[in-house]
């Protein structure tokens, strides 16, 4: 995983926020476009069928034919279609996705300590059940396979960039060498060794699949997945796993990995 999950915004609590805005305070902002106010709410108008993001740049309704909703979803339950102009049920702002990139973000920062559950859940307002059941119905992993994937993504940098692998280890903050030598044969996909090398003779084969954080390549050797990149084209993940298998012969082969995509896809959704 790279790039994307790196950029995550950070914490936006759509729901919170939304209590705390005052119909007063969302017309105003409507008035003026605000972009800010996209993704905190969206507003219906009764005389069009149509509702919109707040920076929709539509002419604006009269106030006492318009309607607030917290998501897009509300506003579709009570009858409104989406508008065509401002795509309004594209925007981020869903809550649970915002919550996950912000616990991402979290993660990301503190790779080297072993995050528990509790811990996340005491930092995010909600119970350790909750968050795990939310993370996953959204990245189809648990908080702790993400931590993971983010130290072996690091590890692999250091590799790359000459590190001894029990460096390299050390700073990607794997304390113990059992942790990381338990994963590395079905994460790297090969043995580390060969991985610092740029996997030189290593065919790898490479497809692409739509994913809910945007385009996804996934990259598999004869010993299992190598990568999985998400970028927002095919041209830039190509180019990511060029960068990181130069020397390797990379084939795309949609039909052969159509069942692992299959798999993973299911287990993103
Ligand atoms: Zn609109």
């Amino acid at each position: 995983m790279n790039s994307a999950i790196l950029t995550f915004e950070s914490a936006n609590f759509g729901q919170l926020e939304m209590t705390s805005l005052t119909e007063d305070a969302r017309w105003q902002a409507v008035q003026a476009r605000d972009a800010e106010s996209d993704g905190k709410f969206v507003f219906a108008v009764s005389s069009t069928g149509v509702y919109c993001r707040p920076s929709c740049p539509s002419k604006r309704p009269r106030r006492e034919n318009v309607t607030f909703y917290r998501l897009p979803k509300e506003a579709e339950s009570a009858g409104f279609r989406a508008c065509l102009r401002c795509r309004p049920q594209a925007m981020s702002g869903n809550p649970q996705q915002e919550m996950v990139k912000a616990v991402c973000r979290y993660i990301e920062q503190r790779l080297d300590e072993s995050l528990t559950l509790a811990h996340l859940g005491k930092e995010f307002h909600q119970s350790p059940f909750h968050l795990q059941r939310t993370f996953k119905a959204v990245l189809g992993i648990t908080p702790k396979e993400y931590a993971n994937s983010c130290r072996m993504r690091g590890f692999r940098q250091k590799l790359k960039a000459g590190h001894s692998v029990t460096r390299a280890m050390h700073e990607a903050g794997y304390s113990s060498t059992s942790r990381l030598y338990s994963r590395t044969a079905s994460e790297l996909g090969m043995e580390p060794a060969k991985y610092r090398r740029g996997a030189i003779a290593a065919p790898i084969r490479y497809t692409f699949a739509d994913s809910p954080l945007g385009r996804i390549l996934i990259a598999a050797t004869n010993k299992g997945i190598c990568s999985i990149q998400f970028a927002e084209s095919d041209d830039e993940l190509e180019q990511g796993l060029k960068h990181e298998f130069p020397y390797a012969s990379r084939r795309r082969d949609d039909e052969g990995m159509a069942d692992l995509t299959a798999s993973l896809m299911r287990h993103m959704r």
